[in-house]
């Protein structure tokens, strides 16, 4: 037999693919190490075949094929072909969405442990009889290991002394067993088990998604209704089948939650895959599934290539949020992908929002999609009190402080009742801008268009696109002036505020600088689950998913925020996220309120939100998008093209529209929008980006892999050029 191997898979910018001789132990998807050149490289065996298309006196041997186990199912290698045909992309881009990447570098290694348990060759009375009782430890050792019958050998020298294990292992009496053992994450997670009995609403849910054996399922649930229970349900009745399943949140924040819940009722059934493990716990998850030892796999968006056989169920809570769809190459969107997967294994996709988008709630309605609600909550109580406080009036009387004069008074009686509160917004940093106050001056990166934040933990100014750090400023560098205004409140300083009224509270922040370190988010969630903080600030990590029985106040501080941005998706995202973020309090016994601060009360979305007419909002939503033609009634297409070389960005820019306007003057209808343009943000990173933008009607798959094309055409070592779809930003 002889194997197509694909090497070089970390470079991803072109397929190298080589033939091999394979050996007997080599099967398609499999790992192995081949020559290449004067050195030895890995890769992964795309294809076996009969005969070579190259010289088989000159095809070289396979040198080793590095695990027993194929590092990619047969499902595997149809999801690479799937995603590169779709995404336009290399084999080699697409594999490393399914391997983790400790597995392309081959750094990191099973992690062994070694055990002793006694000679067989030897009956243990003969051993216990032949320690002397001049050495009791060596005795000891023989008694224990003849009761327990095995022990890590760390374990047994701690117990007895490393001089006696050494003593029993040279009089032959011990025998070692190398093993491999895993390293597991969330080891300290409480495993919370609550019995309940489903309600009805529950029972019927989960009923009607067994019902349809394959298909997708929109689960439309009020926050609080159960959905967590109704896909506890599904994935048991999947593993009752023998098969897998996966569970995709859109947090890694809400990953341990998650865990604990899948832990107690599955024990170590169930694996976690995400980017904040260490490398190693990464490594050993992912191998307890593709083995099988492990059957259910949680994680985010990147989980839904978990190396699972056989899957019975794919599930994706809050499956409207922006962060399914990838922002980095291959940016792929995980509804497709899961998709793409419960077609390939005839199962349920079953996907739960309180707020579902757009574009699934029109399936659902044609019927694409089966539809099932949820529209109560658990505890049968209302959805808290949404009251908004309109900031204008607050200015108007002298109040410049981020919380009105409501916020305040309810913070102080919740905290006085010993209740718990949480503050979203979605700023991180101290200050979103820092200004000279004499002559306007803002201080930018020096890479990239934007200005930059004021970080008050670590005293500098950072780029929160290119992550560049400069050091603060102590009077302006146009003018000299030493008056520096900062504008824009970010969550630090929201925090320091809130110290200065509430001196005694306990605070905590969450966001993407208090959760770098590893099990960051887990710390913190925990910290405030179990009371020993009463105000948690937050940005969009906060938003979702959590249930925290104590909180009883939400404030929302800057509900316009998301508005401002003049992509036609901001009203869809203010109104689930407002939602969503008032769906985190009044969880249990107690009632819960929202005060929602705002610049524009009237604004009809926020109305929406207010009173959680989800109906109302999406109603109005899909006749404007069919009527201005956006999706789901079109496709956004953008081409990016970015640069160092601005000019040589610009050509590019204008050889890849000539072409794409050759394809729309062939297919006038389909085009509603075309334009060409530098993107709003000039600059990244040191590169010039520009853009051809589209608009299509929706569904032309041909028209928009013919963009795809010429992009790729266009695509040079100094000119980056890709396609994005419908991205969640236009910027
Ligand atoms: P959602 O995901 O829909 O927002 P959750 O699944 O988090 O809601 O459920 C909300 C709360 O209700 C949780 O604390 C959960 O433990 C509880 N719960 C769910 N189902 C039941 C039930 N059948 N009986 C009692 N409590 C339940
Ligand atoms: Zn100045
Ligand atoms: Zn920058």
């Amino acid at each position: 037999m002889y194997a197509d191997v694909i090497v070089d898979i970390a470079s991803g910018e072109v397929d190298r693919i080589f033939e091999y001789r394979a050996t007997e132990d080599c099967y398609e998807g499999s790992r192995v190490t081949v020559p290449f050149g004067v050195k030895k490289i890995d890769g992964i065996v795309m294809a076996l075949k009969e005969n070579p298309e190259f010289d088989k006196n000159k095809v070289k041997d396979i040198l080793k094929v590095i695990d027993d186990v194929p590092a990619l199912t047969r499902e595997g290698l149809e999801i690479v072909r799937f995603v590169k045909e779709r995404y336009h992309v290399t084999t080699a881009l697409a594999l490393r969405l399914m391997l983790p990447s400790e597995m392309r570098k081959g750094k990191v290694k099973a992690k062994n442990a070694v055990f002793y348990t006694l000679n067989p060759a030897f009956s243990s009375v003969e051993i216990i009889s032949r320690t002397g009782s001049r050495a009791p430890a060596q005795k000891g050792i023989a008694e224990f290991l003849a009761k327990e019958g095995r022990c890590r050998s760390a374990e047994l020298r701690e117990k007895f002394g490393d001089s006696a294990v050494r003593a029993m292992l040279a009089k032959g009496f011990l025998s070692e067993i190398t093993e491999r053992e895993n390293r597991n994450p969330y080891l300290s997670l409480k495993k919370e088990s609550k019995a309940v009995d489903l309600v009805k609403a529950q029972k019927n849910a989960i009923e009607t998604i067994l019902s349809r054996p394959d298909g997708t399922t929109l689960l439309h649930g009020v926050t609080g209704s159960g959905k967590t229970e109704v896909y506890l349900n599904l994935i048991k009745s999947a593993v009752d089948e023998g098969r897998t399943a996966i569970m995709l949140v859109p947090e890694i924040s809400l990953t341990p939650q998650m865990l604990s819940q899948l832990r107690a009722r599955f024990g170590s059934a169930a694996a976690i895959l995400h980017s904040g493990l260490s490398n190693g716990e990464r490594f050993d998850e992912w191998w307890r599934l593709r083995t099988g030892e492990a059957r259910i796999a949680i994680g985010a968006r990147s989980a839904v290539f978990a190396p699972v056989e056989n899957v019975g169920v794919i599930i994706v809570d809050e499956e409207h949020d922006g962060s399914y769809l990838s922002e980095t190459n291959p940016r792929y969107s995980t509804l497709e992908i899961a998709s793409f997967r419960a077609k390939y294994n005839g199962c349920r996709l079953v996907l739960g929002s309180a707020t579902p988008s757009i574009e699934s709630f029109v399936r659902a309605e044609s019927g694409v999609y089966g539809l099932v609600g949820m529209p109560d909550r658990i505890n049968k109580m209302p959805l808290p009190e949404i009251e908004i406080a309109d900031m204008r009036k607050e200015v108007r009387r002298g109040n410049a402080s981020a919380f009105s004069l409501a916020l305040r008074s309810e913070l102080k009686k919740t905290l006085d009742e010993g209740n718990q509160a949480m503050i979203f917004l979605n700023r991180r940093g101290y200050s979103q801008t820092v200004i000279c106050q004499e002559c306007g001056y803002v201080v930018k990166c020096q890479s990239c268009d934007v200005s930059l934040t004021y970080h008050l933990d670590s005293n500098v100014l950072k780029c929160h696109y290119c992550n560049a750090t400069y050091k603060m400023l102590t009077a302006c560098p146009e003018c000299g002036s030493e008056y520096i205004r900062y504008g824009g409140t970010g969550t630090e300083r929201v925090v320091q505020d809130l110290k200065k009224t509430f001196p005694e509270a306990r605070i905590l922040r969450m966001d993407n600088d208090t959760t770098r370190n590893k099990e960051g988010h887990f710390k913190i969630i925990n910290e405030f689950a179990s009371g020993n903080a009463d105000i948690l600030v937050g940005t969009q990590m906060i938003a979702k998913g959590h249930d925290f029985p104590s909180v009883t106040l939400v404030g929302i501080l800057d509900a316009d925020m998301s508005l401002y941005f003049s992509d036609y998706r901001s009203r869809e995202r203010t109104f689930q996220l407002l939602t969503q973020v008032a769906g985190r309090c009044g969880r249990a016994e107690k009632k819960g309120t929202v005060v929602l601060q705002t610049y524009n009360p009237e604004n009809p979305v926020l109305r929406f939100a207010v009173n959680y007419d989800y109906d109302g909002f999406i109603r109005s939503e899909v006749e404007l998008r069919r009527a201005t033609g956006f999706p789901p009634f079109a496709d956004i297409v953008r081409v990016m093209v970015e640069s160092a070389d601005d000019a040589k960005a610009l050509e590019v820019l204008k050889a890849v529209c000539t072409e794409t306007e050759n394809i729309r003057s062939e297919n006038p209808d389909e085009f509603i929008f075309f334009g060409k343009m530098r993107s709003p943000i000039k600059r990244v990173q040191n590169k010039f980006r520009y853009q051809v933008l589209m608009r299509i009607v929706s569904g032309k798959r041909k028209i928009v892999d013919s963009v795809y094309i010429i992009a790729g055409k266009y695509r040079t070592k100094d000119v980056n050029v890709y396609v994005e779809e419908n991205p969640n930003n236009l910027n």
